[in-house]
């Protein structure tokens, strides 16, 4: 039996290619990369993954960490950027090529990704769509099951070991066929079709773009924290604070030991110090901002003092973005 890697996003194209390529009798295999901007919900538990694609009939799967590759081509993106901070066209030059390598170890056949004809302007149209096959060295092994008759025929198409009658001609942005095809396959709860890449979410994707711009320190650890808080940037500081309970105690598990971090005696948000030596004054002043009980503290005549957070002994607390006030520079 043939077996194809599948270049899995969750979202309902990559599936239905997959569900194409499997109806045609050939083991699929999905293979989903992950990084702190695209499915790191499954990080700490890989096993709800596995059970998902199990879900899907796909029994072998494969999570693979690139967060470390993927941050050299955020910093220099060949091709560019999409709308945001999304590097699409390197992006899944690199997703494919890596699946390439992938098929000796896995013994699989070829490759199968969900991507469609002109449905993204920047990295779904015919020349982008050529320079990610060639690029990633996949070449003629690369089979998009969606658009396949509007392409040339590839090599497991003319060897017969998938019948491109049975593959699809849709281009474009207009989902109606991908729904059809839900149906036909069964497919009812589909994600959404973007799949969730935080580097295209505005206020991510902005304060990314200028992380890059300014060169500011980017690594694994550091991207984790671009996700998540509220980001205050000085020329030569940088400073992350939770917006909530929940966030607060995961900045301070994500980089306990490795970043300073602070709050107040009363019950406030964390203030995570990314980059640079900001003055004490500077946080505390960030950290009333976004504390009730220091505001209150302080109109009633009582000091408060910044300290190092200790969970069990914390309470964090954080208030809405004031409006008012001094915004936040993300
Ligand atoms: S949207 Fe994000 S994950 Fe998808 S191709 Fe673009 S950069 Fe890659």
């Amino acid at each position: 039996m043939k077996r194809a890697l599948l270049l899995f996003s969750k979202g309902l194209d990559s599936l239905l290619a997959g569900k194409i390529i499997e109806s045609q009798g050939i083991q699929v295999v999905p293979i989903t990369y992950i990084t702190p901007f695209f499915n790191w919900e499954y990080h700490n538990n890989p096993q709800k993954y596995y059970e998902y694609c199990k879900s899907l009939g796909f029994q072998e799967s494969y999570l693979i960490d690139i967060t470390e590759e993927y941050l050299s081509i955020l910093k220099k993106p060949r091709y560019g950027f999409g709308c945001l901070a999304n590097p699409c066209v390197a992006c899944k030059t690199f997703m494919i090529s890596k699946t390439k390598k992938l098929l000796n170890e896995l013994q699989a056949d070829f490759i199968v990704t969900g991507e469609v004809l002109g449905q993204r302007p920047k990295s779904q149209n015919k020349w982008a769509m050529e320079v990610i096959k060639d690029e990633s060295g996949a070449d003629d092994l690369l089979v998009r099951p969606l658009s396949a008759k509007l392409l040339p025929p590839s090599l497991p198409e003319r060897l017969g070991w998938i019948d491109r009658e049975k593959l699809y001609g849709i281009s474009g942005r207009n989902r109606q066929m991908q729904f059809q095809l839900a149906k036909k396959f069964n497919i009812k709860n589909f994600p959404t079709p973007a799949g969730g890449c935080l580097l295209t979410d505005p206020e991510i994707g902005r304060r990314m773009l200028k992380i890059l711009k300014e060169k500011r320190t980017l690594n694994p650890l550091t991207a984790k924290l671009s996700v998540q808080g509220r980001h205050f940037f000085t020329n030569d500081s940088w400073i992350v604070l939770g917006r909530n309970h929940k966030e607060n105690v995961k900045l301070f598990n994500l980089v306990r030991n490795q970043l300073p971090v602070f709050t107040l005696s009363v019950p406030a948000p964390i203030a995570v110090v990314v980059e640079g030596t900001p003055t004490l004054e500077y946080i505390k002043d960030l950290l009333i901002r976004y504390s009730k009980k220091a505001q209150k503290h302080i109109a009633n005549g009582f000091n408060i003092e910044i300290v190092q957070p200790n969970p069990l002994e914390f309470t964090f607390e954080s208030l809405p973005t004031p409006h008012q006030r001094v915004a936040e520079n993300n």
